[in-house]
């Protein structure tokens, strides 16, 4: 680990979509340590247990440090020859569908851009695709179809501000911890505010909820649905606000009605009394607001979830004013940077519409590019699937390890593995995905990466340098580049970052006359130095604005041809996927401590102490039926594979269910992916893999 640069530097932290602030500060002997920023707006000077560790996980230990090429050390413009020449002559031969981009909400917004670019527009493809698929997709085909556009229309203020904060499918305290803090604190501040949390299991969320109410996995839409229909029995609709700006109540609620009380009971697992208080709270607090998390996204009815969701606020007209309104929490770090440049499948950059003949063209021009994709590529788990069936013959990697994360890991791995060439950037040597490389590439880490991400409130921040690359690393948009320009394609010169995001910024405003939510029109034609000093800030920002905090929608002005909202008549789905020979349900999760697949929080001892092996926790009275003590081994078993791990007995978790965490690797123990159990079910929407409702077996091992 080298240093340079100034003794502290403000940056962002890598891990969750919270995008806390942060300051490293370097000591003369080369010690790095890491605060909170006091002036970062998401955090104010707060941090968690993985941020407060960062500095502990910056050893070069395992770091890939120079190319590879099967296995053996490659100059760099070998190793860049060689992609370029197997990707073109993948696409000289098969067409531009047969290469695929698999990227991650890790990478930074510059990085992504670019690929994003040589992929949709110089390619002529849509095959990129990312792991923010596996996190977020669902609630941008809800947002898509309810508002138009994929916008996250409120703010963390709101959550202090709010009088009933409702939580579902959402571990707060433990997957966005800093968030967890500040509402926390501001319920301890004003004992009023109510907290609600949603979720078949008892978390640590649970412990400041007024009211849990522990739902069978995906009784989401039962549940909402019901509100809907209570609220428009109670007379609690805006009916200024739907006249105004929307359309689509009627069919919503016509579906919503039509479920009897006892059905809703059914569905749901939860008592009349406790649903009639939840009911009865929405009903009488006008400054609600919904968070929403995997626990929603990830099923096979998520985007329908979303939209049930959606469905209760706009009909009270409580959406884009101060405490109100459905609130998305993303996962990564820059899952909603991925977004803002088209790094799903199915859109463009700049939230533009990959299905609408007018932003391809206008996406076109801007770029001047060669190509432009005209239809929506592969969603992550299809993807993975062409590349087992062929189709895709050459497949690159970047910043994500899907032999661990995603599902059906064992299929995933046989695709990889026999995939004609496998392209991987990463900053480790070995992972369970990098082995199977032709190529692989060292990638920058945290602390030498330069560029922006932006967290859940649509807040952009700077990540900054403040370590010297080791090695012969990169940057993984420099990597994009290198190739872009070895197969031919103009439009790759990028120096620098700030030249980057500021061709994205121009994006942005680009015959942008109102008519899309994402503009950052303000940054247009910024130079490097004021790239380098830039403040974090929400968009949109639209030339001349003046920075404030931003809300949407509380005037309508959806992005619907004619600027109102949608309601989307949901109807809730069977639940229960169990059967006799698999009678659990597995729902799978993060824990407070790790991220992802440990590549870099497994490098700190600190924080691998909080829970220091794969665990399957379980009911005690499953457990006894089983015949598993505590600390015992465990076999989960699914039609799709196996996992071995350590059996967690407790009360927090329902009769009949399973929680096991997404995190261990087959690098800790063999049989350690819970991902391996875990079917390639998907939202047929949003193409999100359904992680929460697995039918599984369970036996001591
Ligand atoms: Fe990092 Fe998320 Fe913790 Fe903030 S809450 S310090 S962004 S992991």
């Amino acid at each position: 680990m080298g240093t340079n640069m100034a003794p502290e530097t403000k940056t962002t932290c890598p891990y969750c979509g919270v995008g806390c602030g942060v300051i490293a500060r370097v000591d003369e002997d080369g010690k790095v340590s890491v605060k909170g920023d006091p002036d970062h707006p998401a955090n104010f000077g707060r941090v968690c247990s993985k941020g407060s560790a960062l500095a502990e996980t910056l050893d070069l230990d395992g770091r890939l440090l120079e190319p590879e090429i099967r296995g053996k050390a490659a100059a760099w413009g070998e190793a860049l020859d060689l992609v370029a020449e197997r990707f073109s002559a993948a696409i000289a031969e098969h067409g531009p569908d047969s290469v695929a981009f698999y990227v991650s909400g890790q990478l930074l917004t510059e990085d992504y851009y670019v690929a994003n670019k040589l992929m949709k527009g110089y390619i002529g493809s849509a095959n990129i695709d990312t792991n923010s698929r596996l996190c977020m997709s669902s609630s941008v085909a809800g947002h898509r179809r309810a508002f138009g556009s994929d916008t996250v229309p409120g703010c963390y203020e709101d959550l202090e501000l709010a009088d009933l904060v409702i939580l579902t499918g959402s571990n707060l305290a433990w997957c966005h911890p800093v968030i967890y803090q500040r509402l926390a604190a501001a319920k301890a501040a004003r004992p009023g505010l109510k907290v609600v949390v949603i979720d078949p299991r008892r978390t640590m969320t649970a412990d400041i909820a007024d009211l849990h109410l522990a739902i069978r996995p995906d009784g989401d839409i039962a549940l909402f649905n019901g509100l809907l229909a209570h609220l428009a029995k109670t007379s609690a609709i805006d009916e200024n606000y739907l006249a105004a700006h929307t359309n689509g109540f009627s069919e919503a609620f016509a579906v919503a009605s039509a479920m009897r009380f006892p059905e809703l009971m059914e569905r749901t697992g939860l008592g009349a009394r406790e649903i009639r208080q939840f009911f009865s709270l929405f009903e009488r607090t006008e400054k609600v607001v919904t968070c929403y998390s995997q626990g929603v996204n990830q099923s096979s009815s998520g985007t329908d979830k979303v939209n049930a969701i959606i469905n209760c606020h706009l009909a009270t007209g409580r959406i884009g004013r101060q405490g109100m309104g459905p609130f998305s929490l993303t996962g990564q770090p820059n899952a909603m940077g991925g977004r803002e440049v088209g790094g799903l499948s199915n859109m463009l950059a700049a939230h533009m519409s990959i299905e609408d003949p007018a932003d391809r063209d206008r996406l076109q021009r801007f770029w001047q590019s060669p190509e432009m994709a005209d239809r929506a590529g592969l969603k992550a788990v299809d993807m993975f699937r062409a590349v087992a069936d062929g189709r895709i013959r050459a497949l690159w990697i970047m910043a994500t390890n899907p032999v661990v994360s995603m599902p059906d890991a064992d299929a995933v791995e046989a695709a990889i593995a026999a995939c004609p060439f496998v392209v991987v950037s990463d900053v480790l040597k070995l992972t369970d995905t990098t082995r199977h490389a032709h190529v692989l590439l060292p990638s920058l880490g945290w602390g030498e990466k330069d560029g922006t991400v932006t967290n859940s409130e649509r807040r952009i921040s700077r990540q900054r340098p403040f370590l010297t690359a080791p090695g012969e690393a990169r940057a993984d948009w420099w990597q994009l580049c290198e190739v872009a320009r070895r197969m031919g394609f103009d439009g790759f010169d990028h120096a620098s970052p700030s030249e980057i995001f500021a061709e994205h910024a121009a994006l942005s405003a680009f015959e942008n006359g109102g008519s899309r939510d994402f503009d950052i029109g303000a940054y247009v034609g910024l130079g490097d130095p004021a790239y380098q000093v830039m403040k974090p800030f929400q968009w949109p920002q639209p030339k001349g604005d003046d920075g404030r905090v931003t809300r949407f929608f509380a005037r309508g002005g959806y992005y619907h041809p004619d600027g109102r909202a949608r309601f989307i008549a949901v109807q809730a789905p069977e639940t229960d996927r169990t059967t006799a020979e698999f009678p659990f349900t597995l729902n799978t999760g993060r824990i407070r401590d790790q991220w992802h697949t440990m590549t870099r929080t497994g490098k700190s001892a600190r924080l691998s102490a909080h829970i220091a092996e794969p665990f399957a926790e379980l009911h005690p009275r499953d457990a006894q039926m089983i015949g598993v003590g505590g600390a015992d081994l465990i076999e989960i078993e699914s039609p799709r594979g196996k996992a071995v791990l350590r059996a967690l007995i407790s009360e927090r978790q329902t009769r009949d269910s399973i929680f096991a965490p997404m995190h261990w690797n087959d690098q800790f123990s063999a049989r350690a992916r819970i991902d391996a159990v875990v079917p390639p079910l998907t939202d047929p929407v949003s193409g999100q893999p359904a992680s929460k409702n697995v039918a599984v077996s369970a036996r001591p091992f």
